[in-house]
């Protein structure tokens, strides 16, 4: 029986806010000592109230539209009771099922390598958003042999939770989607996403139905992955699971929440999944509800910068990058601006692309820093570019340049003079050199006059050695053509 597989995605992401959802306590302390950044209302103290956060609110709601979600006038928040030891307050205030944005969607590049082993798109998937709500995280519970210590400085933390439609297909289509929604938050502002940190993390959940089925069968929910590649490895398990369960006619019958074993590279079946009635969701009698105006959603969506996909499709357009080279300027947004930046001020994106998406990058690469970090600035690079269109030095010359610069800081045009860099295209001067080069090569002469077409590259070629590389090669080529007609 051929099976089709249902993914769909519930997405936890930090929002980058200085402080915590209901309280004043910082948000981005990362460093702390535990317990250091809390107070009454984060460690559910009796009768601490809390106070929205209204960055928080802003930047979730700007989310939701860049994720094409429509916003509702009205919204409320709720209480989603459970006991565990890192929620102190004993539920967590979520949204349940009025939540302030619904309906949006996302549409996904699919890539596959070509011939030569860069990805190219071949098609795009469109994964529908059911909603994206507001929460706050629960402190961070860590155990050491008999015991187990819980830290509430991530406590109060100001959440998003985006939840998907099931429409994934196959592992390679969550993780693509889970990356572009990387790109989207960090694009926004609304958080820094860093999976290191634990800022973005996922639930995948994922059944199987026979080919033409339309009904869903009782999923299993992976909880609390990490990484875009414990996801797809922990889908692709999962996959493997239930084709043997449908292949010895045991379909799952409940839902189940599972755990991944990074080391083990399995799921683990923790417990049959919560339903939504056993959290007995109750309106946060603490908060009033929310209402937004169409205005405001105005407001918003005014101000949301220019989105990964309209600027991967501008940067292909405008500048000839390639889906490769476009990816990495998305991916990076400081060389990406780095770039536009130097391609606008010299007018010629070929060499911008060479020397900022190649030749900078090599070098970031290897030093796993970024740009911004680095000694070459926009106008070092932009001398340099300038350098070789004016017939200043030859391109060659110019990668061993940047390379001093990204390593010393220094001036482009001041090592060209001070090493006397300079390409030579004195007519006068490399006359001479050309005359020299004829008399020394009797033999190759010769061969060129007798129809051989390829010693003249060879006469070009001992011109240049003999000028380690700096006369200019169109000057040569004139010169030594006029003097062997
Ligand atoms: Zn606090």
């Amino acid at each position: 029986m051929e099976l089709e597989v249902i993914i769909g995605l519930e997405v936890h992401a930090q929002i980058a806010t200085k402080s915590k959802m209901w309280c004043g306590c910082s948000n981005d302390d990362f460093d702390a000592d535990p317990n250091m950044v809390v107070c009454a209302v984060c460690l559910g103290l009796p009768g601490a109230l809390p106070v929205l956060n209204k960055k928080a609110l802003d930047l979730a709601l700007q989310t939701a539209l860049a994720l094409n979600c429509t916003l509702p006038a009205e919204s409320k928040f709720d209480r989603k009771n459970y006991f565990y030891p890192d929620l102190p307050m004993g539920y967590q205030i979520s949204q349940f099922d009025e939540p302030v944005s619904l309906d949006g969607h996302l549409k996904v590049d699919m890539k596959e390598p070509d011939e030569s082993g860069n990805d190219r798109v071949v098609s795009q998937k469109t994964v529908g958003i059911t909603r994206l709500h507001l929460e706050n995280d629960a402190g961070k519970l860590t155990h050491e042999g008999d015991w187990s210590l819980v830290d509430y400085n991530r406590s109060g933390s100001p959440l998003m939770e985006i939840v998907t439609e099931p429409d994934m297909r196959t592992p390679e289509e969550a993780r693509s989607f889970a990356e572009e929604l990387q790109k989207i938050l960090q694009t926004v502002g609304s958080s820094e996403a860093n999976m290191y940190k634990g800022q973005m993390r996922f639930d995948a959940s994922i059944s199987l139905r026979p080919m033409g089925e339309v009904k869903l069968y009782p999923r299993a929910e992976i909880k609390n992955l990490n990484s875009f590649r414990s996801l797809e490895a922990a889908l692709k398990y999962e996959i493997r699971r239930q084709k043997k369960l449908w292949a010895e006619n045991a379909v799952p019958e409940t839902e189940t929440t599972v755990g991944w074993i990074e080391d083990e590279q399995r799921t683990q079946m923790m417990r049959e999944k919560e339903s939504a009635a056993d959290y007995r969701y109750f309106p946060e009698p603490d908060l009033p509800s929310l209402s937004v105006t169409p205005e405001k959603t105005e407001e918003l969506r005014a101000m949301l910068p220019e989105m990964p996909a309209v600027y991967r499709s501008r940067l292909k357009e405008q500048y000839a990058l390639s889906d490769d080279e476009a990816e990495i300027a998305v991916t990076q947004m400081s060389l990406g601006r780095f770039f536009e930046e130097v391609a606008k001020a010299t007018k010629n994106p070929k060499r911008s692309r060479t020397f900022v998406l190649n030749v900078l990058l090599g070098k970031l690469k290897e030093d796993t820093i970024d740009v911004s970090d680095s000694k070459v600035s926009v106008g070092h690079v932009v001398e340099l570019i300038r350098a070789i269109d004016e017939g200043k030095i030859s391109a060659s010359v110019a990668k061993d340049v940047l390379e001093e610069t990204y390593l010393t800081g220094k001036d482009p045009l001041s090592i060209i003079n001070e090493k006397g860099l300079e390409q030579v295209s004195d007519t006068g001067e490399l006359e001479v050199i050309c005359d020299q080069i004829l008399l020394e090569n009797e033999k190759i002469v010769a061969d060129f006059k007798g129809g051989k077409e390829k010693a003249f590259g060879a006469l070009i070629g001992k011109v240049m050695a003999a000028t380690k590389g700096q006369a200019n090669p169109g000057v040569v080529n004139g010169i030594l053509k006029g003097k062997l007609q």
